[in-house]
């Protein structure tokens, strides 16, 4: 195991300060982060402990919006009043998520930075071929076993898939990332920019810059959040990663029957937590019932790409979808 340096940080600004870019990682639970080191897939120079500070930990209702701290756990976010009556999507995302044990030890921040679970990635000895680790080497997933892997979003270069559940609903609710630096610098990022596509530089995740941290994260409210569903279909009915889920919110007219909003992400199938607006579109307008949903999702995989395993997907996931809107609707 290579040497690091241990920081205990007394505040967040410390933190910032003492993050010595881009050789520093902080330590939030460290459910990722000391994984990651352990398989030798990351080697910091130093880690910043921020699991202990009280700041960041606040959940609250704000001008329209529901704001979590980035340093809430998993657990806190998910049990949260406010959460489960305002964000039924968020709060389900999280408790449907890894397991009690790790809930409560991870946190909102770290959910969202977590790295794919391509096995090939996780094995650096084994398998040198990886171009999310070292652009350019190959990617061994394209013709081995490539189960769990992505269908939507993918590149010659990567397949693997963004395996969080959280960020899913973010993305479903246009929920924006506040990031701070230690130059003093504050920017906010939506959750649909946020991820990047893995294109030739596979190791570009997201837009996060070197030494910025995620603060907080806020989701504005809405009558398709107040009636979200979190739907997560996977390979065994607990701790597990998805197969396929669907973060869907609905609003309808006063009719109760039109859809006047909808919305659609999917995880489990695509690089990055995947906003499905080709249904949302098709959907806006429609009568709520089973004939339409289940037309209307399928547009979710147009243009998917399957390799020689993961093909269960492209059917999967428009029936994640068709299933979620038809719980969050009542007709199931
Ligand atoms: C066996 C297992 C099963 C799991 N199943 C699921 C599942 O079903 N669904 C799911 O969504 N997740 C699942 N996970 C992932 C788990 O939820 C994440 O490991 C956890 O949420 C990460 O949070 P953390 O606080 O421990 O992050 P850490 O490990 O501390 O950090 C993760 C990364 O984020 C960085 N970081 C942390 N906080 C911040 C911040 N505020 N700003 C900037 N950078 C930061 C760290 O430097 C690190 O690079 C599973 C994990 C395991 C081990
Ligand atoms: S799918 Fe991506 S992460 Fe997995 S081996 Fe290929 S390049 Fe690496």
């Amino acid at each position: 195991m290579r040497e690091f340096s241990y920081h205990r940080a007394s505040s967040v600004a410390n933190a910032l300060a003492q993050h010595h870019q881009p050789e520093s990682r902080f330590l939030a639970g460290g459910t990722t982060q000391l994984d990651l080191m352990k398989c030798g897939v990351e080697r910091p120079a130093q880690l910043v402990d921020i699991s202990h500070l009280s700041e960041l930990r606040d959940i609250a209702l704000l001008n329209g919006r529901l704001k979590l701290g980035a340093l809430v756990k998993m657990s806190q976010a998910a049990d949260s009043e406010l959460v489960q009556t305002h964000a039924p999507a968020v709060s389900e995302s999280l408790s449907l998520a890894a397991s009690a044990q790790l809930r409560n030890m991870a946190s909102l921040g770290g959910n969202i930075l977590q790295r794919t679970r391509c096995s090939y990635f996780r094995d650096p000895q084994a398998y040198p071929n990886c171009n999310k680790r070292q652009p350019g080497s190959g990617c061994a997933a394209l013709e081995g076993q490539n189960h769990n892997h992505a269908v939507l979003g993918i590149s010659d270069s990567c397949i693997a898939l963004y395996p969080g559940d959280f960020a899913v609903a973010l993305t479903a609710f246009d929920a924006v990332l506040h990031l701070h630096s230690a130059d003093g610098k504050q920017r906010t990022v939506a959750a649909t920019d946020f991820f990047c596509l893995p294109g030739d530089r596979p190791d570009i995740e997201n837009q996060l810059a070197a030494g910025e941290m995620i603060v907080a994260i806020e989701v504005p409210l809405s009558p398709a959040l107040a009636r979200s569903h979190y739907l997560k279909v996977r390979d065994r009915s607990s701790y597990e990663f998805a197969a396929a889920s669907a973060a869907v919110g609905l609003e309808l007219e006063s009719d109760d029957v039109t859809i006047k909003d909808v919305r659609i992400a999917l995880g489990g199938v695509a690089t990055l937590p995947w906003r499905a607006y080709q249904v949302e579109q098709a959907l806006k307008g429609q009568p709520l019932n089973e004939e339409t949903l289940r037309k209307a999702a399928e547009k979710a995989t147009e243009g998917a790409i399957a390799h020689q395993h993961n093909a269960h997907k492209i059917v999967l996931a428009p029936r994640v979808i068709a299933r979620a809107l038809m719980q969050a609707g009542g007709l199931v």
